[in-house]
């Protein structure tokens, strides 16, 4: 199962994985985008550590809604309002559960993406996170019989491959979108970082 201890490493393990990756989101989104995605989502996960070093939060939800709305102060442009949605519905779903067990995660994973979608109106194909989000969410619903680890490995490898095939999509939401059929050929930043963060999740979990 998934304590707040576990959602706490999880998050800082995103900074990490964030920071590591900042420079290819960076160029990512130099190609499609203005050029600062890796900056946006490096400056909002730096704030979530010292959310949660300052104030440890009591449950995995406290922790989800405190990562939600650190993001959504810290971070600009399209991906922080997102992002922010994505783990505020994630808390609203965990409620103050004290552990979460696979059924819960995949329900938490598709009340992220459903306040994504909710927010950004993006479907799937449209080139955005949404494109890393969707297979990440029907991996865990078919894993909720495995434990918690595997099921977001599921997820994170699902990620991936979503995240990849948004090379040779035009894109129909966000910044990219003005380019046309110019952004096919580039991976989708945010796709990316969707993954990244599955990947975060994924790793080191019990
Ligand atoms: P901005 O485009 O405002 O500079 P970022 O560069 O931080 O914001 O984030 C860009 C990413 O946000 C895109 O790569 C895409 O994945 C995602 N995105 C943009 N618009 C939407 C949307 N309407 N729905 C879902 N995701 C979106
Ligand atoms: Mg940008
Ligand atoms: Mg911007």
């Amino acid at each position: 199962a998934c304590t707040t201890e576990d959602v706490v490493a999880a998050l800082r393990r995103c900074a990490e994985v964030i920071s590591e990756h900042r420079d290819e989101l960076v160029e990512l989104d130099r190609e499609i985008g203005d050029a600062d995605h890796g900056e946006n989502l490096n400056r909002g996960f730096a704030a979530v550590v010292s959310a949660v070093d300052s104030t440890m939060p009591e449950t995995p939800g406290a922790a989800l809604k405190l990562a939600a709305t650190t993001l959504i102060s810290k971070v600009g442009g399209a991906a922080g309002p997102l992002y922010g949605t994505a783990f505020l519905r994630a808390a609203t779903t965990v409620g103050d559960a004290a552990e979460l067990d696979a059924p819960m995660v995949a329900k938490v994973l598709r009340a992220a993406m459903d306040g994504v979608v909710a927010r950004g109106k993006a479907e799937q194909g449209d080139k955005t996170m949404v494109d890393a989000l969707h297979p990440a969410v029907l991996a865990a619903e078919s894993a909720t019989e495995v434990p918690v680890g595997e099921l977001l490995k599921a997820a994170a490898t699902a990620a991936s491959e979503g995240a990849a095939a948004t090379v040779p999509l035009v894109a129909r939401k966000g910044r990219a979108s003005y380019l046309g059929e110019r952004s096919a050929g580039h991976l989708d930043p945010g796709a990316r970082s969707t993954e990244l963060l599955l990947g975060a999740f994924a790793g080191g979990q019990r």
